[in-house]
């Protein structure tokens, strides 16, 4: 490691880090290899060809390349269905478009794993703030099942809320966002899917961000029927610059397609631009960088561990996602961190992260990013609220051997 200059104690504990996750590293690859080969042959069964990469302008009319990615996203995926375009502003812009799309005035919205993700409450109008254009706004109802404290689905109180407030639709969110709850696997979200169609007719929909080709299975394949994720996270491979997916049953992401554009038109309009290479080499990549983005995460789990911290997930424990969150117990170290992580990014390795007060927050925020595309949180990154349980929340990595460098940095940069 002469590049850098990594202290003999850090190098110690990255060996016996690495040592220890021998196995799981064994498991990541046979997962790679099997979602990897499962892309390959969605690429060969619908005729890829470099024709399909030409630019469309204007309306975007017959567009064979977009037409061409959605049924290659739709059988990797295992979904009847799906739409994948550079257009989605962002992963929220892209679940909000499923959510305006499925529910109608008087309908309710039932999340079954606690409050969702920071960005989709002003969507459904619950931060209190007046949320303008929210679902509430539209006449949307909305309710809440906890976790269990264990932070799995609570089967008993689900049953209840179905009973009394009869949702037309079940929100599950597979990543654990910025809490501590463990994230769920495809077969725990398979579960709660099958648990929900045997007592109700509602749609479930999951919020899929950070666990794409995580297992070997996704979701719409084990039973929802609507998923939807960002492609500056897993499925973009590192490589889209922008944009979303949603994938599902046929008539739901149909509706999908006419609030995406406009009702009449749907799916038949919308121009590439010059971006569906950029689409189709990204999601080809993404089984292998989501492989290297999990190591990432597990070596960053076992190397804090060896050096005291609590670590959660623990380095051997099911991931669901590929996001790592390690205590560090104080303020102080949370900027180390940080600022060590960032001395590894190979872009603005020179900037010196610094808390700031960030929109929608309580307290101050620290985060470290480096990444080729802003905001890329595929791309080796974290973020730190300044505040109990004084956590960080890193995820990403486009390859192991680079990543690696920013996890030790960090952590000799904390001592
Ligand atoms: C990233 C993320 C989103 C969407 O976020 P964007 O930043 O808008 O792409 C939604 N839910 C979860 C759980 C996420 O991790």
């Amino acid at each position: 490691m002469s590049f850098f200059e990594i202290d003999g104690k850090t190098a110690a504990l990255a060996e016996k880090a690495l040592e220890k996750c021998r196995g799981v590293f064994a498991q990541i690859d046979r997962t790679t290899e099997y979602n990897q080969q499962k892309v390959l042959s969605a690429f060969i069964n619908n005729g890829v060809t470099e024709s399909m990469f030409a630019a469309s302008s204007g309306y975007g009319y017959g567009d064979r390349g977009r037409e061409t990615l959605d049924r290659v996203v739709a059988e990797a995926f295992g979904a009847e269905d799906a739409l994948m375009r550079s257009s989605f502003a962002s992963g929220t812009a892209t679940l909000t478009t499923a959510l305006f799309a499925l529910l109608r005035p008087g309908d309710t919205m039932l999340s079954v794993t606690g409050t969702p993700y920071d960005t989709i409450r002003p969507v459904i109008g619950i931060t209190g703030e007046g949320d303008i254009g929210s679902l509430r706004d539209f006449g949307i109802n909305y309710r809440e099942v906890q976790l269990t404290s264990e932070g799995k689905p609570d089967f008993p109180s689900i049953k209840k809320a179905i009973a009394e407030y009869k949702p037309k639709m079940v929100y599950i969110q597979r990543s654990r966002g910025y809490t501590l709850r463990p994230s769920l696997t495809a077969k725990q979200v398979g579960d709660i899917c099958d648990f929900v169609h045997e007592l109700c007719g509602a749609y479930v929909m999951v919020d899929n961000c950070y666990g794409e080709f995580v297992c070997r299975e996704e979701p719409a394949q084990l039973g929802a029927d609507i998923i939807a994720g960002s492609l500056i996270k897993n499925p973009g491979g590192g490589i889209a610059r922008s944009g979303g997916y949603i994938a599902g049953k046929h008539a739901l992401v149909e509706q999908c397609a006419y609030r995406m554009t406009a009702p009449g038109v749907g799916r038949e309009v919308g121009a590439t631009l010059g971006m569906t290479r950029e689409l189709f080499l990204g999601f080809f990549s993404s089984p292998h960088v989501v492989g290297e983005a999990l190591k990432t995460a597990v070596f960053a789990s076992s190397l804090f561990e060896e050096a005291g911290f609590a670590v959660t997930p623990t380095p051997l424990e099911e991931r669901g996602d590929i996001i790592q969150t390690i205590l560090l117990e104080n303020e102080k170290r949370l900027i180390g961190f940080c600022q060590g992580l960032q001395k590894g990014s190979p872009v603005d390795s020179f900037a010196v992260p610094e808390p700031w007060d960030m929109p929608g927050y309580d307290s101050k925020v620290i985060m470290a990013a480096g990444a080729f595309t802003l905001g890329s949180s595929i791309e080796l990154s974290a973020d730190a609220p300044l505040r109990e349980p004084y956590a960080v929340w890193m995820q990403g990595g486009l390859n192991f051997h680079s990543a690696k460098v920013g996890i030790m940095l960090a952590l000799q940069n904390i001592e």
